[in-house]
């Protein structure tokens, strides 16, 4: 396994909770739209075994054409040692990333896709966008949906409506507008729907999602194979109920 040590080069206030911390590219390393990485901080593999308090998955929200790893996180007051190390982490630091895949590139397979999202889970689907306006390919269109309690909607200068590039993005702040929207957004009965967000808010739109009768093959999660067949059975199960 190869750990890449680099720096932080910019620290973006996305809102008043939500930083990017830009880090410099190392010569050989690359990715693909949707991709997460280990993102460990100084010391995480100082004694025998790895520092797990100092190692987070991080999606990655930016492009390599961009030239920098962008890492997008919610830093509360009340947080963990991590998230209290790095808020104070400033640019010229190092830090680490390690494993770097993705779950969910952009399927080119001529489908309207939707992007779910809650909070920064919208960073997962940033690069994604990205991609789709460079080339949009064998992509019918995309819509996002990002639901947001703070109201501080992230990256709204790429997540706007754009009809000449059939992209559409809606936010809302509560749940009851949210599940209605999947719920109309689900009478698309072919769509390729993408879910990111906290485990719990991947099951309720599974359940959501399969209610209208969207099928497994159809959703993509943000998980290794094992795990995805664990959400997606989850919900077959809850079928026979
Ligand atoms: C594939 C994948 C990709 C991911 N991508 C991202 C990403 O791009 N961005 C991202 O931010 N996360 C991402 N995550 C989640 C990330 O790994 C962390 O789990 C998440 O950010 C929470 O971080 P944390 O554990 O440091 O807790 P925190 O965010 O610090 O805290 C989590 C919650 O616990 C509360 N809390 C924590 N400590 C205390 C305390 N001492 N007292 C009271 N309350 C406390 C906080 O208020 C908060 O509500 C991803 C996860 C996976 C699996």
């Amino acid at each position: 396994m190869q750990i890449y040590w680099t720096k932080i080069n910019k620290i973006i206030e996305e809102s008043p909770e939500v930083k990017t911390y830009l880090l410099d590219c190392p010569e050989d390393f690359t990715w693909e739209e949707g991709s997460h990485t280990h993102f460990a901080l100084e010391g995480f593999n100082a004694g025998e075994k790895p520092n797990r308090s100092l190692i987070r998955h991080m999606s990655i929200s930016t492009l390599p054409q961009s030239n920098s790893i962008g890492i997008t996180t919610r830093i509360r007051e009340q947080c963990s040692e991590f998230k209290t190390i790095l808020r104070n982490l400033e640019v010229g630091n190092e830090v680490a990333i390690f494993k770097t895949h993705s779950n969910v590139p952009l399927k080119r397979e001529d489908k309207n896709v939707y992007l779910l999202s809650s909070g920064v889970g919208l960073a997962t689907f940033r690069p994604l966008v990205l991609e789709y306006f460079e080339r949009a390919d064998n992509v019918n269109q995309i819509h996002s949906l990002n639901i947001d309690s703070s109201k501080d909607f992230l990256f709204t200068n790429i997540f706007e409506s754009a009809p000449d590039k059939k992209f559409t993005s809606q936010f809302v702040d509560n749940r009851k507008d949210y599940y209605e929207e999947v719920k109309n957004l689900a009478a698309d009965k072919d769509g390729l729907f993408y879910v990111v967000g906290s485990d719990e808010f991947l099951v309720q739109n599974i359940e959501v999602l399969r209610e209208q009768g969207i099928k497994p093959t159809q959703i993509m999660l943000d998980k290794h194979k094992q795990q995805l067949s664990e959400f997606l059975s989850f919900d077959l199960s809850s079928e026979t109920k």
